[in-house]
C-alpha cells in the first residue's frame, strides 16, 4: 500500500522530521515484516535518515551543505537559478529504504527520517510505500 504526505515547508531552506507521520503510514498497512519506501518526487528535495534528538546536527548538516554546495556560483548553467538545490538533492538522494520490523519503522535509537527542501517554501509530496507480510 501507499500514501502520499503533503509537507508544507516554511523557509527557502527547511528539513522536517517526518517520523512521525511515516511510522502512521506503517501502522495503518498492517505489515509486521517488510520494508518502507519514502521517496520525495521533487528535483531540490531531499529524504534522509539521521540523528533527530539533537537539533543541532541538522543545523550543521545545513551548514555543510552551504559551504560545499553555495547558492551563488558563477560557474552554474542551469537558468532557473537554482542549481544549488538540484546538487544538494542530488548528493542527498530523494529517497531511503527503511526495514519494518514487529511493524514498526526499525531506526535506530537517535535516527529520524527528515524531508529536506532546498528551494522553499511551498507544498512538497513524499511517497510512502509500505510491502511486506502482515
Ligand atoms: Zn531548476
Amino acid at each position: 500500500m501507499h500514501e502520499v504526505l503533503r509537507i508544507r515547508t516554511t523557509k527557502h531552506t527547511s528539513i522536517v522530521n517526518i517520523t512521525h507521520q511515516v511510522s502512521e503510514v506503517v501502522k495503518r498497512s498492517g505489515v509486521k515484516e517488510g520494508l518502507c519506501v519514502v521517496y520525495t518526487p521533487h528535483t531540490t528535495a531531499c529524504v534522509f535518515v539521521n540523528e533527530g534528538a539533537d537539533p543541532d546536527v541538522v543545523k550543521d548538516i545545513v551548514y555543510s551543505l552551504e559551504k560545499l554546495i553555495p547558492w551563488n556560483d558563477p560557474s552554474y548553467a542551469h537558468m532557473e537559478g537554482n542549481s544549488a538545490a538540484h546538487i544538494r538533492s542530488a548528493v542527498i538522494g530523494n529517497s531511503r529504504v527503511i526495514p519494518v520490523i514487529n511493524g514498526e519503522l526499525a531506526l535506530g535509537t537517535w535516527e529520524s527520517v527528515f524531508l529536506g527542501d532546498f528551494d522553499g517554501p511551498r507544498e512538497r509530496k513524499v511517497i510512502v510505500v509500505v510491502i511486506g507480510e502482515k
